[in-house]
């Protein structure tokens, strides 16, 4: 298994999970770009949320639905938080399995 988010959704490589259900994990960004920076992945491998949108588009739907319970355990429900895929090098996408950015906790700013 070479897929980073895939080993660590099997919990070989360690994460700060704090949000999990059947079909996602979610868990701290290693380099947050906000005082809330989790990642929410899907348990199963698709390269990104397009691909997972073809193939388990109920399981996208799942990832909005965890994003949901982290950004209420964080307590920025109210304030707001970003909700955001990177799709593709160009996007800035990092590590090719479908992951849900939630960032919040300050003001974000305008996307470029
Ligand atoms: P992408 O750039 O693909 O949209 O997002 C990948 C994210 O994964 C980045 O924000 C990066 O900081 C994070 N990341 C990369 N490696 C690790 C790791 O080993 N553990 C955790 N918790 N996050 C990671």
């Amino acid at each position: 298994m070479d897929c980073l988010f895939c080993r660590i959704a099997a919990r070989e490589i360690p994460a700060t999970v704090v949000h999990e259900t059947d079909t996602t994990l979610a868990f701290r960004d290693i380099s947050p770009q906000a005082p809330t920076h989790v990642v929410v992945i899907a348990k199963r491998h698709d390269t990104d949320a397009v691909a997972l949108a073809k193939a388990a588009p109920g399981v996208l739907d799942d990832l909005f639905l965890t994003a949901g319970e982290v950004a209420k355990a964080e307590g920025i429900d109210d304030s707001g938080y970003r909700l955001l895929f990177n799709t593709g090098p160009d996007a800035g996408q990092t590590v090719f399995h479908a992951h849900l950015h939630v960032l919040g906790g300050r003001p974000l700013g305008a996307l470029a």
